[in-house]
């Protein structure tokens, strides 16, 4: 095994379990190092015992080296794939359809890898696309992007696609819904992405009915595509409670708008908790399942089992972790979503009221919309 690959898997790995960012920082900054040099400093700082001369190698990750430049999978490496957690089992037929991921940071904003290695990453899982979704410019600790940021993070993009084509980043952002349910960018910025995730991330315990005027504008508006993690709540630590609105009319909404439900794997969200899923695709909501990754290997977490551990507030438990195990995404989820691969309606349907064919309800998800067209079109096709 190459040896920059040995260091970046295992970086892969430890993010995929959640380690924190400074344990897996150092294997990252390793594979760089050692990628910058020749074959035979390689070989030969190795053989000397050198290599932890170099600024960005450290004890560990020099035996990580030594064992993949003398063939050997590296220890730490073999130990942390015996540890790996398990994916999920069931949903078969619904986790094979899964192309990309329509919620992913890079370190435009607070994610910890350049948006190449997510990307690169991401196809190592089989992924046909994923969506790059960077915060807005309000959320100032994430630091969110200002409209000059992502034009010019849109030319970026543009280059990497050339280069890892047919792979694809398509273009997005996970903009926040203001307190008034208005958007954190231009229009026509938005109008430019492929994606739109709006979440709200800042007075998640407004008044329910102030919540729900909040939420419903935001999907209401036609730039939305998926509406991110709904409840705000988190699960892990001290968590959070969920945002209390009204989900029946925000899901209305959400069907009618044909804007996707987003299922957050992130295991600290978890979010929408059961009972709200099961409301969603009883209204006929189309859904989203995204890994909101900030690193290259929470982009697993997409397929991920989550913890048995995971503690729930006010001791609801095992919500998601029922609905996994019993593969209980697959039924439900397939009523309300064809098969992502699957172009829906098929893009040959013209709508018969419409002049142009008509895309409407394709909108909601890069993997039915692969040219990632917006919807000048009026809503509500009647196709
Ligand atoms: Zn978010
Ligand atoms: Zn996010």
């Amino acid at each position: 095994m190459d040896a920059a690959r040995a260091l970046r898997t295992i970086a892969f790995h430890l993010e995929r379990r959640g380690e924190p960012t400074y344990r897996v920082a150092a294997f990252r900054r390793a594979a760089d190092v050692v990628a910058g040099l020749s074959e035979d400093e390689l070989a030969g700082r190795t053989r000397r015992g050198t290599l932890t001369e170099l600024k960005g190698i450290g004890k560990r990750t020099a035996e990580v080296v030594a064992d993949a430049v003398a063939g050997r999978e590296p220890e730490y490496l073999t130990r942390l794939l015996a540890q790996a957690e398990p994916e999920v089992s069931g949903g078969a037929e619904l986790l094979a359809a899964l192309k990309g991921d329509c919620h992913s940071h890079s370190d435009w904003s607070d994610g910890g890898s350049p948006i190449r290695e997510m990307a690169e990453a991401a196809r190592e899982l089989d992924h046909e696309w994923l969506t790059l979704t960077d915060h807005s410019p309000r959320l100032t600790v994430a630091r969110g992007l200002s409209a000059e940021r992502l034009r010019e993070q849109l030319d970026v993009v543009a280059e990497l696609n050339a280069e890892l084509a047919p792979f694809r980043i398509l273009t997005g952002i996970e903009v926040d819904i203001l307190d008034d349910g208005a958007l954190d960018q231009e229009p026509e910025l938005l109008n430019r992405l492929d994606v739109v995730v709006a979440s709200a991330h800042s007075k998640l315990r407004m008044p329910k009915q102030a919540m729900t005027r909040r939420l419903l504008a935001a999907v209401s508006n036609p730039r939305v595509n998926v509406l991110g993690h709904c409840t705000g709540r988190l699960v892990v630590g001290k968590g959070r409670p969920e945002s209390e609105f009204d989900a029946d009319a925000v899901f209305d909404a959400c069907r009618e708008h044909d804007v996707a439900v987003e299922i957050n794997s992130r295991p600290e969200r978890l979010d929408p908790p059961r009972r709200l899923l099961r409301l969603a695709l009883d209204v006929g909501c189309r859904f989203a399942i995204d890994s909101d990754a900030h690193a290259p290997g929470q982009l697993a977490w997409q397929r991920l089992r989550p913890r048995g551990g995971v503690r729930r507030p006010g001791g609801a438990g095992g919500e998601h972790l029922a609905r996994r195990r019993r593969g209980g995404l697959d039924a439900g989820v397939r009523r309300a979503c064809p098969p992502l691969s699957t172009p829906y309606p098929p893009p040959s349907t013209p709508c018969p009221a419409l002049p142009t064919p008509c895309s409407a309800f394709r909108t909601s998800c890069p993997s039915l919309e692969p040219r990632g067209v917006r919807p000048p079109y009026p809503r509500g096709c009647p196709t």
